[in-house]
């Protein structure tokens, strides 16, 4: 492994990325420092880097309502093919340049066991915002425009069979971190690990990979729940056995699981959205294990 390249004054943007690339540097360094206590899989070559930009093509682009869409990413040069590689949950940070200024902004990859025959690297979902600078600017994109992208980043780590139950809560895009998470373990035949998945979202139209989640529900150790927010949606446009409820996530719901003997709470959805929930958590005297993305 070669040591890491100590990024420019000019390589900061001066946005407060988390984490700063000078941080991600200082890390690098230490691990580098100490690489024999390691494991190889930290060093293997991947085809993005946490330390400087690397060129992506826009492959596809697949609209899923009037505020989302699905993007995906080849590795622009990749002549000698380098896999881009990273942990269920982590995240990439994407660098906007206008002519006024420059930021970053975090989103997560997605590439699902079904995708493996598929000619992308990654994938993410994207939510745009009425004055939202990035989210406009990548929903905009289209196919064979380049951009760059860093990473990954992230603090969780799958850890089979360590808990009875992950229970999953996820509004929106909140859902992409969970659905590489869900892949990684329903995968894994020697994970026994159970998970729950709820998502919140607005309306049907709204629901990421519905279809996948209906296909996931064949696995004995994925079961969830769609709480749709908004009453008025039509009842009718459901497939057998859907479990979309027409109506807000409960707490209930959280106490029908009762009781909570080694279990991990995942929540990701906007800083409200995580606050309500892990409050009504903690409310049902659990506070060992919840995570917020
Ligand atoms: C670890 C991590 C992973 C993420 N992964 C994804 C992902 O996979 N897909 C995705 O679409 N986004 C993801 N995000 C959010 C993303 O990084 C941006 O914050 C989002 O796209 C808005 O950026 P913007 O530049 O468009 O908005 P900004 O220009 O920064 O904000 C403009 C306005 O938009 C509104 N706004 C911005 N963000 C939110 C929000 N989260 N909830 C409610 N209102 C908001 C606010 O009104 C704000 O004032 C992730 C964030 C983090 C921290």
């Amino acid at each position: 492994m070669k040591p890491p390249v100590e990024p420019r004054e000019e390589d900061c943007c001066n946005s407060g990325c988390n984490p700063c690339i000078f941080d991600v540097y200082q890390r690098q360094l230490e691990r580098y420092k100490n690489l024999n206590k390691y494991s190889d899989h930290l060093y293997k070559q991947n085809g993005i880097s946490e330390l400087e930009y690397t060129a992506f093509v826009v492959k596809e682009t697949i609209k899923i309502c009037d505020t989302q869409k699905i993007l995906k990413f080849k590795k622009k040069n990749n002549e000698e093919y380098i896999k881009v590689w990273w942990n269920p949950g982590d995240h990439f940070l994407v660098k906007y340049t206008s002519k006024k200024s420059s930021c970053s902004r975090a989103y997560t990859p997605i590439k699902l066991k079904i995708h493996s025959n598929e000619d992308f690297n990654f994938m993410i979902v994207i939510k745009k915002y009425n004055d939202g600078l990035v989210s406009n600017y990548l929903y905009n994109l289209e196919i064979g425009e380049v951009i760059l992208w860093r990473g990954p980043y992230g603090h969780y780590k799958i850890e089979s069979n360590k808990y009875k139950r992950i229970i999953m809560i996820a509004q929106g895009t909140g859902i992409a971190p969970f659905m590489s998470i869900i892949d990684n373990i329903v995968s894994n035949e020697d994970d026994m690990t159970k998970i729950i998945l709820y998502f919140c979202c607005r309306t049907i139209d709204e629901v990421l990979f519905r279809n996948e989640l209906y296909d996931l529900k064949a696995y004995w150790n994925f079961s969830y729940k769609i709480f749709l927010s908004n009453s008025l949606e039509n009842k009718n446009n459901l497939k057998y056995n859907e479990p979309i409820c027409f109506s807000k996530f409960d707490r209930k719901e959280l106490q029908d699981l009762k009781p909570f003997v080694n279990n991990q709470f995942l929540l990701c959805g906007s800083q409200q959205f995580m606050n309500e929930y892990e409050k009504t958590i903690r409310d049902e005297n659990y506070s060992e294990n919840i995570i917020l993305f």
